[in-house]
């Protein structure tokens, strides 16, 4: 039986924020591996500041040395919205009924959960685990729906996650950074360094492509 971390975003640049949090998650949740799944057009944000070619091998430069991560290119490959429940069911049709997979969210998606393409099927695909990102609001603060969703599919002990395929929420505390693309992005266009909040590996493919420049979205 595997288990099985996923970890959707556009990436725009990756980040610590990611890589730290899919690390932790691993080893909190028991995963055998996270797959790191890049948005081609996110449906509940604006367009990504630089193409999917550029933010995928980002992606890959930031993740190769570490064997219990993937890159998953499938949403690369569909036309229109990136859904999360598409995504699901195919990664689904080609695991072992008995596997389990988590999906991760972050607490300022999981604000919008309740607008998600058919989100009420999402939760009977994988697990959710919950990550309270700094500086956002706190489960106390979701609206009235997501609070009862959560209050119905919650556990407090996250290792249920490796004995059920699906159905549960679960809130692992990891360590907070205050990391986010927006910011590096913000940082590279005003010329100062975003060293330290995103590997070096992905900082010189920056400066090769000369990305986040200024330049018009792609
Ligand atoms: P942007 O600033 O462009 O909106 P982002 O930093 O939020 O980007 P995404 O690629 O959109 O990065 O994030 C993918 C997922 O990772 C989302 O669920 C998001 O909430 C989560 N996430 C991103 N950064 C962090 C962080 N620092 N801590 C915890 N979760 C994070």
């Amino acid at each position: 039986m595997a288990n099985i971390g996923l970890l959707g975003g556009t990436f725009d640049p990756i980040h610590f924020g990611h890589l730290r949090m899919a690390q932790e998650l691993i080893e909190a949740l028991n995963l055998d591996t996270v797959k790191f799944i890049p948005a081609a057009t996110p449906p509940h944000k604006a367009r990504p500041a630089v193409a999917p070619a550029h933010r995928s091998a980002m992606l890959q430069l930031a993740i190769a040395n570490n064997t219990g991560f993937e890159f998953d290119g499938r949403e690369l490959l569909r036309d229109g919205p990136s859904y999360s429940i598409d995504t699901l069911r195919s990664l689904r049709s080609e695991l072992n009924a008995h596997d389990s997979l988590v999906l991760f969210i972050g607490s300022d998606a999981f604000s919008q959960f309740n607008t998600w393409h058919h989100w009420q099927d999402i939760i009977s695909l994988c697990h959710i685990a919950l990550v309270q990102r700094p500086g956002q609001a706190k489960p106390d603060g979701l609206n009235e729906e997501l609070l009862s969703f959560l209050h119905d599919h919650y556990t407090e002990n996250s290792l249920d996650l490796v004995r059920e395929p699906t159905g549960l929420i679960t809130m692992p505390a990891i360590t907070p950074l205050a990391i986010s693309s927006t910011a590096i992005r913000a940082q590279l266009k005003n010329q100062q360094a975003a060293r330290y909040l995103t590997p070096d590996c992905v900082l010189d493919y920056i400066a090769q492509h000369r990305l986040y420049q200024g330049a018009l979205p792609c």
